[in-house]
């Protein structure tokens, strides 16, 4: 862990081991953080939000972020093949993703360090009669941020709560997903290296019941930004309410995928292999029910088999695979559990059904159709290389299907017809909806979700709001 400039082990003692998925095997042991390290780490926060930090000018923020930025990149091999040994996923996502929009989005939030900006406000008070005012108002850093990141894409999220936290002037203790800390551990040291104030940013590793509980209840911490499961997010989110924390919270996600008759069969290359298995399917807003029209629907199911069934399966160090392991042997029991259950449930699977034989924490790939909505594979989160195919003939049928589940983070849908797209993009409850794609968020568009996919958007200028106060200042003329 790093706690103000010190790399630390726990108050404790005590350890986790940290696990290859593509072998099973313990790669490393990580400090296993609890009350007494938390505290610590928010005590670090706090003072450097007193201390230097606070101090520097929107400039040197900016510069010191530019300078994170660059050493992600220098140091971007190392980190990509240490997001693979540790996460699972393939190295070309590693380098993509974490590393390389990791890198970008430092910057993209560097440049927003030097435009935080308030405004000047007419008022109509006049009291005692007469008296003028001179009122505008102030953006200020929300205060000490406790972030808790998930294992599907460590590092990048952990960038996507320091960098708008940084640009703000806020400072952070971060709690990493217990199963993926090490490129988390490594950004901080970086953080440092950079030349950012000691303090500035911790990070604390560890379990959620501990170290997460911990920092989500510490009475000094001023904002939690969290991303993980709904279950745990309502849980942070009640904390937050008490404590009357500000809180964002970017939760899980169903997401439908409607294709229509006039669609462009030629995209369901991209359908599968971006929309549902980016990262295995281990991804929030991957499009695990897949909506077909009538006229396409036998096509969309044979070539969707047909390329999922083409996709490598194995380790991600070698790029070619394109399925990955999951991240854990308790996820890999889910997924598994989540697939049986769809076939005692009466779903028909596409795919060979058997298990993938080997070490590691594999799964194969799996489509269903004969799917309805009360089965838990068309509700709940299976976070994996799995989706369901469902036809429709009327679009309001497709519209209703679509909404109905419990979240609301992506959509897309796939049409060359321009009347359809406009006709339909309003109707779908959902914080981001492509259109002929899926599953790209970029730095510059709002990401969130309505429902129960969370509360406040992340990415583009929205996301500074997350980490600004604003003050009202309200002057009598003399
Ligand atoms: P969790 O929501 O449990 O974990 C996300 C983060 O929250 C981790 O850092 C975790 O720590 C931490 N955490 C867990 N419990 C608490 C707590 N009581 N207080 C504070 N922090 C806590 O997700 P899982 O890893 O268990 O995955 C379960 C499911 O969640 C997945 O199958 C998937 O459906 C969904 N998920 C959604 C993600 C998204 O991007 N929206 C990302 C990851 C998962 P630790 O890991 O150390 O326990």
């Amino acid at each position: 862990m790093t706690i103000g400039k010190h790399r630390l082990g726990a108050a404790g003692g005590k350890t986790l081991d940290v696990f290859n998925p593509a072998t099973g095997e313990i790669i490393a042991s990580v400090p296993r953080g609890g009350v007494e390290d938390v505290d610590k780490a928010v005590k670090a926060a706090r003072a450097a939000l007193n201390g230097e930090w606070s101090s520097m000018s929107p400039v040197d923020r900016q510069r010191v972020m530019l300078k994170i930025a660059d050493l992600i990149e220098a140091n971007g091999e190392e980190l990509a093949q240490l997001e693979t040994l540790n996460n699972g996923k393939s190295v070309m996502l590693s380098r993509l993703i974490e590393v390389g929009a990791s890198a970008d989005y430092m910057r993209y939030m560097a440049g927003w360090a030097t435009k935080i900006e308030g405004s000047t406000i007419d008022i109509s008070v006049s009291v005692p009669p007469g008296t003028k005012y001179n009122a505008y108002t102030r953006k200020e850093p929300v205060g000490v941020v406790g972030a808790i990141t998930p294992w599907n894409f460590p590092l990048n999220m952990a960038v996507w709560k320091i960098a708008p936290a940084l640009a703000c002037g806020c400072t952070v203790v971060i709690k990493p997903a217990e199963e993926t800390p090490l490129t988390t551990v490594r950004l901080v040291e970086l953080c440092l290296e950079a030349g950012l104030p000691e303090g500035v940013v911790n990070v604390v590793t560890g379990t959620g019941e501990e170290a997460g509980a911990a920092l989500t209840a510490h009475p000094d911490v001023d904002k939690l930004a969290f991303t993980g499961s709904t279950e745990v997010g309502k849980r942070i989110g009640i904390q937050a309410m008490r404590d009357m924390k500000r809180v964002t919270l970017e939760l899980g996600g169903k997401a439908p995928m409607i294709m229509f008759d006039d669609m462009d069969l030629d995209q369901l290359g991209i359908a599968a292999g971006v929309g549902v298995f980016f990262n295995s399917g281990q991804t929030c807003c991957a499009g695990t029910r897949v909506y077909a029209q009538k006229g396409v629907y036998e096509k969309v199911c044979e070539i969707m088999a047909q390329v999922t069934q083409s996709l490598p399966i194995g380790s991600g160090l070698d790029p070619a695979n394109q399925i990955n392991p999951m991240v854990s042997a308790k996820h890999q029991a889910h997924v598994s559990a989540c697939i049986a259950g769809g076939i005692a449930q009466g779903a028909t699977p596409l795919l060979d059904t058997s298990p993938y034989a080997g070490a590691g924490y594999f799964v194969r790939p799996q489509i269903f159709t004969n799917v309805n909505r009360d089965m838990a594979i068309m509700q709940e989160e299976v976070f994996g290389p799995v989706f369901t195919i469902t036809p429709f003939e009327d679009p309001e049928d497709a519209v209703r299907m679509a909404n109905d589940t419990k979240y609301g983070l992506g959509a897309s849908i796939w049409s060359t017809n321009i009347n359809t797209v406009n006709r339909y993009v309003p109707r779908i409850k959902a914080g981001t909806v492509w259109v002929n794609t899926h599953n790209l968020p970029d730095q510059n568009m709002p990401f969130g979700g309505y429902k129960q996919s969370g509360i406040g958007r992340e990415h583009g200028r929205s996301a500074l709001d997350n980490y600004l106060e604003t003050k009202s200042v309200c002057i009598a003329l003399g």
